[in-house]
């Protein structure tokens, strides 16, 4: 039904009725009732109301329908109602889209998510995850040095990573989900890189860990613990910071979280977890120099990097260089009108387009 089409449009832009109306130059009561079905638009108000929305009229008539089942957050760090709803809208029209593109792919294209079969049934401590971090890095011949583009690993491992624009909200954690068969991960666009990473390798660990912890371990702590061992395998923190240590300099970690695109913070953990440092030097370390830019959210030093998810936006160019959707398919699936990817297709130099 094509008002549930424009509600999901208008919640995905995180335009309220009135916002959309103002935009689009109709009145709110006219878009209300075209969202509850008792009134259907024009095509002349249909544009209109899509261009303000920023999605080509197609989206109205799409027919996909995502159903997202194991939507999983931190337990006690729910959004608001609002906020939910905004950001599963937007995660929904992203997976759309990679449904009509997966349609249309030869299936050896994408790898579906597998587990190893060499990972403990129960697992009885918080160090066993260390191990578990390990078999999961040999199974994706990971080696145990630095992962540089986690996104890209995990895409080309079957897992869905998606960037939302709804991260505004201090609670918004990232959120995990799967989509039939394949995983969902959501992190937010305006991130610090190491934030993101962390929260796609904690993410990976509710896949890796779920219904194998034993009763007394929490699954929360046990994702942070997979995180950090993921990202920085236990042999690897031992050859950095040695294995006793009564202090780590600023410094240090700032250098580390460079290299391994870990945060300082959880650099200062995973050595309080393995016990090169200990608990009263990682609270020193918490309340000392890093306690200044606590407030903002931010660590001492450059920031990391956010990653791109890439994948999507390939497998649109490899589809359409072999013919498998048309060029107007794929300025709607990259969400840009014809007129622009005519312009991003040609990548033409700077100074040929004005001659
Ligand atoms: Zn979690």
């Amino acid at each position: 039904m094509i008002g549930e089409r424009i509600q999901q449009a208008r919640l995905a832009s995180g335009l309220s009725l009135r916002a959309l109306a103002e935009k689009a130059d109709i009145t709110a009561m006219a878009i209300s009732k075209y969202e509850n079905n008792q009134s259907t638009p024009s095509s002349k108000v249909l544009l209109a109301m899509a261009q303000a929305l920023g999605v080509r009229t197609e989206y109205f008539f799409r027919r996909k329908e995502i159903c997202l089942t194991d939507i999983n957050h931190r337990e006690h760090e729910l959004l608001p109602e609002k906020e939910e709803r905004k950001v599963l809208a937007d995660v929904k029209e992203q997976l759309e889209r990679w449904l009509i593109l997966e349609d249309v792919l030869p299936s050896p294209w994408g790898k579906p998510f597998h587990l190893p079969m060499n990972l403990p049934s129960q697992i009885e401590g918080y160090e066993e995850i260390e191990g578990v971090a390990i078999a999961m890095r040999q199974y994706w011949q990971l080696g145990l040095g630095p992962i540089p583009d986690l996104i890209d690993t995990l895409e080309s491992r079957g897992i869905k990573v998606l960037i939302t624009r709804y991260d505004g909200h201090e609670k918004f954690n990232g959120l995990s989900a799967r989509m039939g068969d394949a995983p969902v991960v959501v992190v937010g666009q305006s991130w610090t890189g190491d934030r993101q990473r962390f929260t796609l390798a904690h993410e990976l660990g509710h896949l890796v860990l779920h219904g194998r912890l034993s009763e007394g371990l929490d699954e929360e702590k046990a994702c942070h613990r997979f995180a950090g061992a993921f990202l920085v395998p236990q042999p690897k923190v031992l050859e950095c910071l040695g294995e006793k240590r009564s202090w780590l300099e600023p410094q240090e970690l700032h250098l580390l979280k460079h290299e391994w695109g870990l945060s300082m913070m959880a650099w200062s953990f995973r050595a309080k977890d393995l016990g090169i440092i200990n608990q009263q030097a990682n609270r020193q370390i918490w309340t000392g120099y890093m306690q200044a830019w606590k407030e903002a959210k931010l660590e001492p030093g450059d920031e990391y990097k956010a990653e791109q998810p890439r994948l999507f936006q390939q497998s649109v160019y490899r589809a359409l260089a072999e013919d498998l959707i048309s060029e107007s398919k794929a300025a709607e699936l990259l969400g840009a009108s014809l007129a622009e990817f005519h312009v991003t297709r040609k990548m033409e130099p700077p100074h040929v387009a004005g001659q």
